[in-house]
């Protein structure tokens, strides 16, 4: 939870432990599912639905693997990537190299397992270090700061995309950013009753934790937008009426130029104002919502140099919309942190969601470099390998798709070419009774909602997508 700076000079040698599988390996393991002769296949389904894949740590880097878990875990996150991997130029993973990298987190963290596997988080941490041109620290560091880090370069790199391709007119009907809402300030002047409104950006929507023992996410939110009252706001209607109604000369020049409706307001009018305070009533509300809404529950409190950790339990729920919109969101993630305020541990508790996963034809993502049929298929899940370049081409989906038939759906089975490598199982899939993963690092266990929902004193980043 610390505040110091994600980039800038680190120390010491990092053993990584680099899994690059190839497409093919992939392909491979997703048809070893149906060809197991000796098991049945609900056997062979609960053995999928009981493993994922888990992500190294190999120093302070909790906050690294549970961000890249949750944000893998949004359907939407998956939905965007594919988009953008269509729309981009040949050299996208260099023009995009965050995007491309958590696409890569979004596919192998979603390949179906039987048994534990671990990779590397270190293809983000390069995306991120090529992108800035400095080396991360490898020190603790806070979640929160690493993800606002990380969707504001994944909307750098939106932007650059659409600087470049703005000849392509579908472009921006197709690819919406969906991680940025908005929020709207509405100002009452209690002197003047001037009704000013502005609005501002959020990647993540900040939510202060009050210190006391519990509370509900519902009620921070609503708290948000109840008004409050203000004594001491710079209006600049009052000051410029004050400014008028003075027989100081030293406003001469400045009431005559404001009374000439056809001269332009000076640009340093605010600087020209004397100060002047007047009571106000504010009240936010929630404009503009993100597809994908991460709520921080900020738990520092500040006493004079000290900081420390609040730890009042908030209760969150599993779907919610926020006070006065209509769309409802889903969680499905939840990042959770144990400890200090200068020290401690993150784990990801994600949705299993494996209804929507196995439902996508990765190979017709891919299909220019699928060569399935001709590679042996495997029982055995990939083991980390030893240390292989991260200069290998990203996976972004390949390019020959049509842009504006795209949609945040998955490939379904039904609409497989009849080529697809992909067999759906016959009967009916069991469904373990535990649908979340709690994920610390590269230990990995099976978890119910109703657990994750009750570690409200440490719940710390939450992932709701729009439903
Ligand atoms: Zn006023």
């Amino acid at each position: 939870m610390s505040d110091s700076k994600l980039l800038g000079l680190g120390v010491g040698a990092v053993g990584l432990y680099i899994l690059y599988p190839t497409i093919c390996e992939w392909f491979s393991e997703m048809n070893s599912l149906s060809l197991l002769t000796n098991r049945k296949v609900e056997d062979e389904i609960e053995d999928y639905e009981r493993h994922t894949t888990g992500l190294v740590n190999a120093g302070n880097f909790c906050y690294i693997n549970s961000d890249i878990q949750a944000l893998a875990s949004l359907p939407a996150t998956f939905g965007y990537l594919t988009k953008f991997g269509y729309l981009c130029p040949a050299d996208g993973a260099a023009m995009a190299p965050v995007s491309s990298s958590l696409f890569y987190f979004v596919r192998e963290l979603h390949r179906p397992v039987t048994k534990k596997r671990t990779i590397s988080p270190e293809p983000l941490i390069t995306a991120i270090e090529q992108t800035y041109k400095s080396r991360m620290s490898r020190r603790q560091h806070d979640a929160h700061e690493l993800l606002h880090l990380l969707l504001e370069t994944l909307q750098k790199e939106f932007v650059a995309l659409t600087q470049k391709s703005r000849s392509n007119h579908d472009l921006e009907a197709v690819l919406d950013f969906p991680y940025e809402g908005t929020l709207v300030d509405e100002i009452i002047c209690g002197n003047c009753h001037t009704h000013t409104e502005k609005a501002s950006k959020y990647l993540i929507l900040s939510v202060a934790v009050p210190s006391q023992s519990k509370t509900t996410l519902a009620d921070l939110l609503k708290e948000n937008t109840q008004p409050e009252y203000i004594n001491d706001y710079a209006c600049i209607t009052c000051r410029v009426r004050n400014v008028m109604a003075s027989e100081n000369p030293r406003f001469k020049e400045l009431q005559e130029q404001l009374a000439d409706a056809t001269l332009p307001l000076p640009a340093d009018l605010e600087e020209q104002l004397p100060k002047m305070y007047s009571p106000v009533f504010k009240t936010q509300r929630f404009d503009s919502e993100p597809q994908i809404l991460c709520i921080h529950l900020s738990r520092s409190i500040y006493t004079g140099s000290f900081a420390a950790r609040n730890s009042c339990k908030v209760e969150f729920p599993l779907e919610l919309s926020l006070p006065g919109k209509k769309a409802r969101y889903r969680l499905y993630a939840m990042i959770r942190h144990s400890g200090t305020h200068q020290t401690g541990h993150y784990e990801c508790s994600r949705r299993k969601n494996t209804g929507f996963w196995r439902k996508i034809n990765w190979s017709s993502l891919f299909e220019s470099t699928s060569t399935s049929g001709e590679v042996e298929a495997s029982e055995e899940p990939q083991e980390p390998g030893p240390e292989e370049s991260t200069n290998t081409d990203l996976p972004f989906p390949h390019k020959s798709k049509p842009s504006t038939s795209l949609s945040t759906e998955p490939v379904t089975a039904a609409q497989q070419p009849s080529s697809a490598p992909r067999e759906e199982p016959a009967r009916p899939r069991k469904q373990s009774s535990k649908q979340w993963w709690a994920i610390s690092d590269n230990e990995v266990r099976e978890t119910t909602s109703r657990a994750v929902q009750s570690l409200q004193s440490g719940a710390y980043l939450l992932f709701y997508q729009r439903v």
